[in-house]
Formats: C-alpha cells, sequence, structure tokens
C-alpha cells in the first residue's frame, strides 16, 4: 500500500517504462499516434537539455514550443503543457522536465513556471485513484505493457469499472492483482482490453482516444445514438463500455459484432481466472 497516494496505489509513476502525464495534457494533441507522440517528447527532451536553467530561457523554451506546435486541440480548452518530456534512466516514460529530480536541474523545482505551478504540480490526483478499487489499479498497473496505453487508459474510470465489475461478476468473485501474476491468459486478455482503447473499430475518426477526466462536464461522453437499431441487440451490460469507447453505430450487425469483441474478452478473462496451470 503506497501512503502517498489516494486509495493506497500510485499511478502517475510505474516502473521505468510506465507512467501517465494525461493530467499534464500528453494526450491533448492533434495526432495521438504513439509515433507521433513519442517523437514529440524526444525532441522536446532532447532540446530542452541545451536550456540554461534560468527563468526566462525556460519560460522562452515553453513558449516557443506552445507557439510552434499545432494547436487544433481535442479539447481546446484543456492545456498541453510544453514541459512534459521523457524522463528516467534510459528517457523512457513521460515525465515532467521541471521536477527537481529531472536531468540537469540539481535538485531544483522548476515547475512553478509551468502554467499551473509548483504546488497543483505537486499535489493533484486525478479521480482514478480514489474511484477505482486497489485491485483494478492493480490489475491495469500490472497488466499494461507500455506508457502509451497506460496514460490512455488509466484515467478512464466509468469504463474500467464497467468492464472488470461484470468480469467479477462472471467470475463469481472479486478480481485480484494475483489474475495477472498467476496466469498469463488473464493479463493477455486485460491487455486487449487496454489496447482496445486505440483499435475501438466503432469509434469514428472524428473522436480522440484520449479522455478529458475533469469534472467541469466540459467533454463528456455522448451517449450512443441507437436511433434506427433494432432494440434486442443492444445489452445494458455493452452500454456504458460503448459509450466509454465513444462508439458510433451504423447497423444491428456493427451493435452486435462490438458486443461479441467485448464478450469474447471475457469469455478469456473467466478462462484465465479459472485456470491456473500456467502456475
Ligand atoms: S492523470 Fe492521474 S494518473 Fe495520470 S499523471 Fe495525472 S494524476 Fe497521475
Ligand atoms: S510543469 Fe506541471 S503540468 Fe507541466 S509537465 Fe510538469 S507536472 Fe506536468
Amino acid at each position: 500500500m503506497d501512503e502517498t497516494a489516494p486509495g493506497g496505489v500510485y499511478l502517475c509513476q510505474v516502473n521505468e517504462n510506465l507512467s501517465c502525464g494525461a493530467c499534464c495534457g500528453l494526450y491533448n494533441i492533434p495526432d495521438l499516434s504513439r509515433e507521433k507522440l513519442s517523437r514529440m517528447l524526444s525532441e522536446r527532451t532532447e532540446a530542452f537539455v541545451k536550456v540554461p536553467r534560468e527563468i526566462d530561457a525556460i519560460l522562452e523554451f515553453g513558449n516557443n514550443l506552445l507557439s510552434a506546435e499545432n494547436k487544433k486541440r481535442p479539447f481546446p480548452e484543456f492545456y498541453h503543457c510544453p514541459y512534459i518530456g521523457l524522463i528516467g534512466k534510459g528517457r523512457t516514460r513521460p515525465g515532467c522536465l521541471l521536477h527537481p529530480e529531472s536531468d540537469g536541474n540539481n535538485g531544483v523545482d522548476y515547475r512553478g513556471l509551468g502554467y499551473y505551478g509548483s504546488m497543483t504540480c505537486n499535489i493533484y490526483f486525478c479521480h482514478s485513484h480514489t474511484e477505482l478499487s486497489e485491485n483494478y489499479k492493480r490489475i491495469i498497473r500490472g497488466s499494461s505493457r507500455d506508457w502509451y496505453s497506460y496514460g490512455l487508459i488509466i484515467t478512464e474510470t466509468a469504463l474500467i469499472n464497467a468492464f472488470l465489475s461484470e468480469t467479477e461478476n462472471r467470475i463469481q468473485r472479486k478480481t485480484d492483482e494475483k489474475d495477472i501474476y498467476r496466469n498469463p491468459g488473464f493479463t493477455c486478455a486485460v491487455r486487449e482490453f487496454i489496447n482496445l482503447k486505440l483499435t475501438w473499430p466503432f469509434r469514428p475518426s472524428s473522436v480522440t482516444p484520449a479522455n478529458y477526466f475533469f469534472k467541469d462536464k466540459l467533454y463528456e461522453r455522448k451517449t450512443v445514438d441507437y436511433a434506427g437499431i433494432n432494440s434486442e441487440s443492444v445489452s445494458l451490460r455493452h452500454d456504458a463500455i460503448f459509450r466509454e469507447f465513444g462508439s458510433c453505430f451504423k447497423s444491428d450487425e456493427e451493435v452486435r459484432k462490438a458486443g461479441m469483441i467485448i464478450e469474447l474478452l471475457w469469455e478469456k478473462l473467466q478462462k484465465g481466472a479459472d485456470n491456473y496451470e500456467y502456475c
């Protein structure tokens, strides 16, 4: 149990390859492909190495980046901080370039120069810390393979809760972190679920896979429009998941296919949870 994080599980910096920067606006950029985002962070980090640690130089760096980068953000009223870069020994995960422990800062906290100010950046914890149960947080953390997909899913509390609570209905017990350590089949199925966030075939290309998770309701997910769809094809169990994936369906057949994708995952999780032959 991590006493420093609300809810007992720290979600922001997990290990050398896993971290999230969603509240810094990491995903609030027009082209959210893994390649584009990785390249952007890498180039930004390289450039910041050469910036003298002086107030004017740091501010100029941030301002230049913001004016050079495409401002057509999916959530125009949300920020994208120019100081989110790559951190760690091999620069393998996103993190704050102004943090006192980041390269070149010699223990000085420069976060006060960012848009939110040092205090906010230091104490903010998103609602995933408190709205996801400890076991769900551990399951998502433990199953995630890379920062890119982890950061896209970890703020999706409604989606994770809908998916894992129905998983528990199917296996007729609480899920447990041990499910992912004991059984690769279970882990793979959770990973497939995590990856659906990006690959979900029923989200129109105009809808970003990024999540605006603040509570001001500025960019709430729309309810799924089932007009023209036979109500028998719609299952309430699936509806919350469809909505959180940003789905838009053109036919009964598409709704059925979407339901089958989710059902198949639940079957895999059930088999994985019941089958410890991999132990
Ligand atoms: S969005 Fe949540 S998990 Fe991600 S860095 Fe911010 S506080 Fe941490
Ligand atoms: S200054 Fe604050 S918002 Fe910007 S990257 Fe650092 S922690 Fe995130």
